[in-house]
């Protein structure tokens, strides 16, 4: 989550510093900064007048959280009266006065204070406290794994499930439906277990006894008490195939479905969304239907649908709309499958609005048929985004905020090893972190694409800037080619500061005056094309940083680019060998061209090549300012 997801958020100080120190909020996360009358002059404040316990209990419901700069003691007097349940109360942090700490105080699952605790704590250079058990072990809470794939939290005992993790006893997973990535995604020591349901399994799964038990399926089960707390989430997987009448009422489909939905042990929360024929994309039942319970609305065409073999075609239908099978064939198509999990069945309503399944009501005020059908991929009901972001050199301070933010706000970070290890302390519980190796670009782009049209939000991370030698054109070009149309999935980009700037910053100011970069990887550019930028950078007189110097297996590039300067420059030009700048193996060697291939160059170094009038001072290197006073050419 985003601190924009926070909205609307409220955040409340009742001292000048305190509101000061929130006061960074109402920019970033759009919070509304409220402060008694009796302090004036705080930019962007609204004040309130009388008794904070009053003017809380007037926010506290029109609001999805709160920031308090407060002593702890005193917000968890103000909000005690206010609180209902977890399920339903909103996030509450607090910032100590000093603006060192955020504390997560309340609703830290479901309401995100975790989160949002992490993502103030950010944004206002402090230290999040963080004091939920499943947080404190490196695991997800139970009651938001599903959140990323939009999964519905059905039934159970919560509270009991969520103990038993704590405690690290044994939880058995059953997972029927919905993404497992998650379960790729825990620490080594984690106290689930993904078996069978223990009556069907194998005497050796017999003896293994947990101590609560998640439910991850469409269906509805029912719970009973027992000594083995238990809890479903229901991944949003079926697709209802809805046929009707003009006019048909909301009420009436609604009350068919659930009808279906029971019968046939379907959970309602799995529900992904209604599929129907396009004709009927604007019947006011369905579409009102859809709005309230947030469900998708897809609508196919005729000749769409009648490709479809279904178990119930009907001439009827055939005849009124061109194709033989509406509900089955729409439900089917939505879920991408052959079979139907339930055949059609006709529902109408009689005078008295009631529903009747058979026969057929002499007065009926409308019909509906219902099919449903299991997608194998859930719904998440959520626009992907993709986060494309250049985590700067090396070490985390040298990244910027919005950079590091993104990265804590993702549901999916994607990088190469080296530099997911450097972001390492930015991620948290339940972020699925896929490394992949440095060749790998191009598949990295197409995974983080598939990842964001699903609906997570992805952090892609390049070292240095993203838009220099970075994933950012690879995820550009790639969705392009995917005929994407520039916004959805939605791209926002977080630069970086790139090698070159962060090694000239190193060895003084070599890039004073006009400077050019040249990557010598001839992966993806041809030779000739690099050996003629190298000519025209030589003979311009142009400052330049060679990136991608030498690797194992291209030795020669920067033997060329050597002889190529040589020929342009004065063999004494300084040059800065800059190897794994800002990091913790950080190596620096000054030398001039006609020595630059006596020192060692790999692929984490970067060479940057001084013109004619830069010089060595001390341990410096300096490119003047300007022309003046210099014949450049
Ligand atoms: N997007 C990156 C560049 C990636 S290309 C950026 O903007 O910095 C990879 C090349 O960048 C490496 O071969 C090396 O030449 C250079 N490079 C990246 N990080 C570096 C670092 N910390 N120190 C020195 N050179 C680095």
């Amino acid at each position: 989550m985003k601190l924009t997801d926070f909205q609307p958020l409220a955040a409340i100080a009742t001292t000048p510093t305190g509101a000061k120190k929130l006061q960074p909020l109402t920019q970033a996360a759009g919070a509304t900064l409220w402060v008694p009358e009796s302090l004036t002059g705080i930019d962007g404040a609204q004040t309130y007048t009388g008794s904070l316990k009053n003017h809380l209990k007037n926010l506290w419901q029109q609001h999805r959280s709160f920031v308090f700069c407060l002593a702890t003691g005193a917000v968890v007097r103000l909000i005690a009266p206010l609180l209902e349940h977890k399920s339903l109360d909103p996030a509450v942090v607090v910032v100590d006065e000093s603006g060192r700490y955020v504390i997560s105080l309340c609703s830290g699952h479901q309401g995100g204070a975790e989160q949002l605790a992490r993502l103030i704590a950010l944004q206002i250079g402090a230290t999040p406290i963080l004091t939920g058990a499943a947080t404190g072990l490196g695991l997800p809470g139970v009651d938001v794994l599903g959140v990323p794939f939009g999964w519905s939290r059905g039934d159970g005992d919560w509270t009991g499930v969520s103990a038993a993790v704590a405690r690290g006893e044994l939880v058995q997973v059953i997972q029927e439906a919905g993404s497992t990535l998650w379960q790729s995604h825990l620490p080594e020591k984690h106290p689930f277990y993904f078996g069978f349901p223990v009556s069907s399994a194998t005497s050796q799964e017999e003896s293994i006894s947990p101590k609560a038990r998640i439910w991850i399926s469409p269906t509805q089960r029912r719970l009973p008490e027992s000594d083995l707390p238990k809890v479903q989430w229901h991944p949003r997987v079926l697709w209802v195939g809805i046929g009707c009448e003009r006019g048909t009422s909301k009420e009436l489909i609604e009350a068919a479905i659930s009808r279906v939905a029971l019968a046939n042990h379907l959970a309602e929360g799995a529900i992904a969304g209604i599929a129907t024929i396009d004709i009927k994309a604007d019947e006011v039942g369905l579409v009102e239907l859809c709005r309230s319970r947030h469900w998708a609305l897809r609508t196919f065409r005729a000749n769409v649908l009648r490709t479809f073999t279904v178990p119930n075609p009907s001439p009827i239908v055939e005849a009124a709309v061109g194709t033989p099978s509406v509900a089955e064939a729409a439900t089917l198509c939505a879920a991408q499958c052959q079979t139907l999990l339930v055949p059609k069945q006709i529902f109408f309503s009689d005078s008295d609005g009631k529903l009747i399944q058979n026969p057929t009501p002499p007065n009926r005020q409308g019909a509906v048929t219902v099919a449903i059908a299991q997608a194998e991929q859930e719904y998440t009901g959520r626009i992907g985004c993709l986060l494309l972001v250049g985590t700067g050199p090396g070490k985390l301070d040298q990244m910027t905020t919005a950079a590091q933010t993104a990265v804590a706000s993702a549901d999916a970070v994607i990088g190469y090893s080296l530099y997911i290890d450097l972001i390492y302390p930015l991620l948290h519980p339940g972020q699925i972190v896929e490394h992949s190796a440095i060749t790998q670009e191009r598949l990295r782009a197409q995974r983080a694409i598939d990842l964001a049209r699903w609906g997570l939000t992805v952090a892609v991370v390049s070292s240095g800037d993203c838009g220099i030698y970075g994933m950012a054109g690879l995820v550009l070009e790639e969705l392009q080619a995917q005929g994407w149309d520039g916004k959805i999935p939605s791209v926002q980009i977080f630069p970086g500061i790139t090698a070159m700037q962060a090694a000239a910053s190193r060895v003084g100011a070599p890039l004073m005056h006009d400077f050019c970069a040249i990557s010598l990887s001839d992966l993806l550019t041809p030779w000739e094309v690099i050996e003629k930028r190298l000519i025209a950078a030589a003979q311009a007189d142009f400052v330049t940083s060679l990136y991608n110097p030498r690797s194992k297996t291209r030795t020669q590039q920067i033997v060329i680019a050597q002889q190529i300067f040589l020929k342009y420059r004065d063999p004494q030009t300084p040059v800065a060998l800059v190897r794994s700048v800002y990091r913790e193996d950080e190596q620096i060697n000054l030398t001039t061209l006609d020595k630059l291939l006596d020192l060692p160059i790999d692929m984490l170094t970067i060479v940057v090549i001084g013109n004619q009038s830069t010089r060595h001072f001390a341990d410096w290197m300096i490119t003047p300012r300007g022309y003046l006073g210099f014949d450049a050419y």
